[in-house]
């Protein structure tokens, strides 16, 4: 399996620290809004990184942190007029309950900075104690002229370098470069005693603490949207080095930034830049989709066009289950199926399984996994034509590539359910129901089959196929 490492400029074969096991630490947002699209990919991408991991066996932690003390959070609590703790947590649950309806689970640990502050005190005296940091005012500073390797991830020169932060008021820095690891407090803004006096963690410093704490020296996998690589990243791995001796993450993956061609971006676009308010206006898996139908390194253009593609994949899928299901629910065990057909879809449960694997382990290219899978669409349709037309299928045989398709897509985070075809929730669950006759008839339980099937006609129901998709119409 090869990954892409940010830090060498090179896909590389991927090696855990602790042979099965994977460490990942990725940067989560830092909540003084509702979070958007932007946002929401990494959340995905990793989301989806941890489940394939663990789909291929192995033991996976994902910690991504959320920041909820920043000079962001603070200003907007000064604009709102209320206190910083309060946009925090309002922002934290509210990002929460957007994500979770997502329907990916959450990380392992979402670790909070307000919830490690004595973790990242001990890690600024541990740098000051170095010589690798400095106060000035109440506040600490990163050396970064001390900090050998400085510039090794973004690929920069220190004496190149542009981006620096300004010293704050009554500080004075000794180099444009250095960047705060603590911030002396200012009043009205959340605190905590330290040995510089009362102040909050810098951005970076967070990061640093967090990954080690929960994942050790050397992790694994470190990752975050390309924008984080200078200075947060770069400032990360100053930090960590400088006191472990050691490297930090061992392999570094970003993924691409979300763009809209903004002089053009029609209004209803924008109004679903915000999760919540794409979430009111989408399923969930669309944005899945649209995020998994490009390489995660990719820029990805948010538009109308694309979300409509996400969203007819979606439907393409559906359809195949819905074509898949009702062939099953009908089909007697004993008929064979076309042998033309039987053997196309023989072959291409195989490949769908190999090609899926093999660009998952190529940099985890969703876009070629995804492929993939439609191939596999594409060969159950035309097995269910000829099937429709024979009036013969091989249950075994249509059962395994639906089934197959199914973990597939699992593993991707989409799930294809009865509540898909269902206008109602005695709808959905009487799909279920079909749906639990079949797997019965499947496996030779014919009694529990049989009492599926007289409990859906008992709700006088029949299912219809219709140009729009299935629906279980009422019987009159
Ligand atoms: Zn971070």
């Amino acid at each position: 399996m090869k990954f892409y490492n940010t830090l060498t400029r090179n896909k590389e074969e991927f090696v855990p620290r602790d042979s099965g096991k994977v460490g990942i630490y990725v940067c989560g947002p830092t909540v003084y809004g509702y979070v958007h699209i932007g946002n929401a990919r990494p959340y995905v991408f990793f989301a989806v990184m941890a489940r394939y991991l663990r789909s291929i066996g192995y033991e996976v932690n994902l910690v991504e942190n959320i920041t909820d003390v920043d000079d962001k959070i603070i200003e907007r609590a000064g604009k709102e007029g209320v206190p910083a703790e309060q946009v925090a947590e309002t922002y934290a649950q509210a990002y929460l309950k957007d994500t979770d309806a997502l329907g990916l689970g959450r990380p392992d640990i979402e670790p909070m900075a307000t919830r490690h502050i004595p973790e990242i005190i001990d890690l600024c005296r541990r740098l000051v104690e170095a010589g690798m940091a400095y106060e000035t005012g109440g506040s600490v500073y990163f050396r970064v002229g001390r900090s050998a390797g400085y510039g090794k991830l973004s690929g920069q020169k220190t004496d190149q370098m542009k981006h620096c932060e300004l010293a704050r008021e009554g500080e004075s820095k000794e180099s444009p470069l250095d960047f705060a690891v603590w911030k002396g407090a200012k009043p009205g803004e959340p605190s905590w005693d330290s040995p510089w006096g009362p102040g909050r963690p810098g951005w970076h410093i967070e990061c640093t603490a967090m990954s080690l704490k929960y994942l050790g020296q050397s992790f694994d996998i470190h990752g975050g949207g390309q924008d984080l690589i200078f200075p947060h990243h770069e400032n990360e791995i100053a930090q960590a080095e400088a006191v472990t001796g050691e490297s930090f993450a061992r392999y570094w993956m970003h993924n691409g930034m979300i763009t809209t061609k903004e002089e053009k971006m029609s209004k209803s676009i924008g109004n679903i830049f915000l999760l919540r308010e794409f979430l009111k206006k989408y399923d969930p898996r669309v944005l899945i989709l649209f995020f998994l139908g490009s390489h995660y390194r990719s820029p990805l253009e948010f538009s109308t066009a694309n979300l409509e593609e996400a969203a007819s994949r979606l439907e393409r899928f559906k359809n195949c289950f819905w074509k898949a299901g009702s062939l099953l629910a009908e089909a007697e065990l004993s008929a064979a199926g076309p042998a033309s057909q039987g053997e196309d879809l023989a072959g291409a449960i195989e490949r769908a399984e190999a090609e899926f694997q093999a660009e998952m382990q190529d940099d985890l290219n969703t876009a070629g996994a995804l492929a993939a899978l439609f191939g596999l669409v594409r060969q159950i349709n035309e097995y269910a034509v000829a099937a429709a037309n024979t009036g013969a299928v091989d249950a075994g045989l249509l059962g395994r590539a639906r089934d197959l398709l199914a973990r597939l897509l699992g593993i991707l985070g989409i799930e294809i359910g009865a509540g898909d075809y269902a206008e109602t929730e005695v709808e959905a669950e009487l799909l279920e129901l079909i749906r639990q006759r079949e797997e019965a008839r499947r496996a030779g339980d014919f009694t529990a089959a049989d009492a599926a099937r007289d409990r859906v006609a008992a709700a006088g129901y029949e299912i219809r196929d219709t140009p729009q998709g299935p629906k279980l119409v009422k019987k009159t």
